[in-house]
């Protein structure tokens, strides 16, 4: 099957339960942002911009957990910020196991392999050796960090672990990792080199682990789409489990970052709908071809096939400063409780009916988390569309692409072959290094540029980025 049975009948449960009751609005996915530090400053975040005055707060563990209980959304998407710098993580998701949810662990992946390393410290025994083995053999691992997991059977390490919960993997959890393309374009997005390759390393030591592994991919303005594809085919490769897709979105938050601060125009970097439509032309095909989540019908509404009415009621945004409305997105208020969300919200202002904008905001708005529960809760029913919803989730999963290493040379296209962005950067501001100067940086280099991390100044990097903007692009791919 394409996703887990366990999984698809749970929120077809849901749907089903409240669709019997007549309930009018009701959560399907809450998004939960525990913390909105984070360790990057990804181009286009809105989230570290936006609550730049509170990175430092932390919702309390009890709240989170409040929060799941009172919307009772089937799934939750534990974001931010970056989830695994908040200190409780472990027992955040060991309270929403519990809950019975299904969750979706939002992250950058670089912390991923810490937290894995921890979880194989706390269970291992001489039966755990061929998994270490493993993943020494693939580098996933220091010898150094081999010696630490089978030390920790002995003294005070493994005393103190054992109290601490670990993230251990489940059919329930998914590790949901943040990558925005091929190694050049997500180390340039995220703003810092060497991330991607780490994604990938975690994403490798997750599958051998035996975790549920899922990605999360933002389409800007110039993503190229046959690089989306390849991303997509690549991670099919490794085994990951399922990939969500969404277009960018120019909310507030980083539209004013970029005009206020960058004198740029939004529309240069964000997606319009014609563009959105353009970009996700062959969306239905990928979803043959891959395990894309999200309905049918959505793919449909985002290849331009039709249109849906926005229901971000269904996946409501809970963080520091309560339950955010109207969407993820777009803030006009925080309210004290989902209920309340739901009554003072003016939801018939928001959205795009019939092609015509009712807030002039959402008008290139076509994100998943505004217009996914659509498909899946029948707004704008067409007929066949519950068996067409029914067929993509409980259908066969699509094979994974057989693994290639010329696929593989075409993935790794930046840092990894001394062509990253930082050096093309460094290349422009002092062309007479040339680029072999710029290749050949001190390690200090990239870490000063990425140095205000979970700041929301991306000063430096945004010059930089004018430069290399402004310049003629050297060629990235490998010959
Ligand atoms: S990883 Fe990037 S997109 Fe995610 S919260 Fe951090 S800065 Fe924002
Ligand atoms: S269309 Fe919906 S999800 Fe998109 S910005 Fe408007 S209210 Fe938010």
């Amino acid at each position: 099957m394409r996703f887990p049975f366990a999984l698809s009948a749970k929120i077809a449960g849901h749907i089903i339960k409240h669709k019997l009751r007549q309930t009018p609005k009701f959560a399907m996915v809450l998004q939960l942002e525990p913390l909105h530090t984070c360790n990057l400053t990804c181009t286009g975040c809105g989230r570290i911009r936006e609550y730049s005055t509170s990175l430092k707060d932390m919702v309390p563990l009890e709240k989170c957990l409040a929060a799941a209980t009172e919307c009772d959304a089937p799934m939750v998407s534990i974001c931010g910020g970056e989830p695994l710098i908040y200190p409780k993580i472990e027992e955040l998701i060991a309270g929403l196991l519990d809950q019975g949810r299904v969750l979706y662990v939002c992250t950058n992946g670089v912390f991923m392999r810490k937290k894995m390393r921890e979880y194989l410290a706390a269970i291992y025994s001489p039966a755990v050796e061929p998994k270490v083995k493993q993943l020494l053999d693939q580098k996933l691992i220091s010898e150094k960090d081999a010696e630490t997991i089978r030390n920790s059977r002995r003294g005070e390490l493994r005393e103190s672990q054992t109290l601490k919960p670990v993230i251990r993997p489940t059919r329930w959890m998914y590790w949901n990792v943040h990558v925005d393309g091929l190694e050049f374009t997500h180390d340039l997005i995220v703003e810092r080199e060497g991330v991607f390759k780490e994604c990938i390393e975690a994403i490798k030591m997750a599958k051998i682990l035996g975790y549920q592994v899922a990605t999360n991919t933002t389409v800007y303005k110039e993503a190229d789409m046959q690089e989306v594809e390849d991303l997509f085919k690549y991670l099919s490769s490794l085994g990951v489990d399922g990939h969500t897709i969404s277009p960018g979105y120019d909310y507030d938050a980083a539209k004013k970052d970029m005009v206020k601060r960058l004198g740029k125009d939004p529309k240069d970097f964000f997606l319009t709908r014609d563009m959105t439509r353009q970009k996700f032309a062959k969306i239905l095909d990928w979803g043959k071809a891959f395990t894309i989540f999200g309905t049918p019908v959505y793919q449909e509404f985002l290849a331009g096939h039709r249109e849906l009415t926005c229901t971000a009621w269904a996946i409501p945004t809970y963080n520091i400063k309560g339950w955010k409305g109207p969407c993820y997105l777009m803030t006009d208020g925080h309210y004290g409780s989902y209920q309340e969300l739901l009554e003072q919200v003016a939801w018939e202002k928001y959205g795009v009916v019939n092609g015509k904008a009712r807030d002039s905001r959402c008008e290139h708005c076509m994100v998943h988390c505004g217009y996914d529960p659509s498909g899946a809760l029948g707004t704008n029913y067409q007929s066949g569309d519950n068996w067409k919803n029914f067929k993509y989730n409980f259908g066969a999963k699509p094979k994974p692409v057989r693994y290639s290493s010329e696929l593989e040379k075409r993935v790794y296209n930046g840092f990894s072959i001394g062509k990253g962005h930082l050096a093309e950067a460094k290349a422009i501001i002092n062309p007479a290094a040339g680029a072999k100067g710029a290749f050949s940086r001190k390690e200090e280099e990239p870490a000063r540029v990425g140095s205000r991390c979970g700041t929301g100044d991306t000063t430096e990097r945004d010059q930089l980025m004018a430069k290399i903007k402004d310049a003629k692009r050297i060629e990235v791919r490998p010959e």
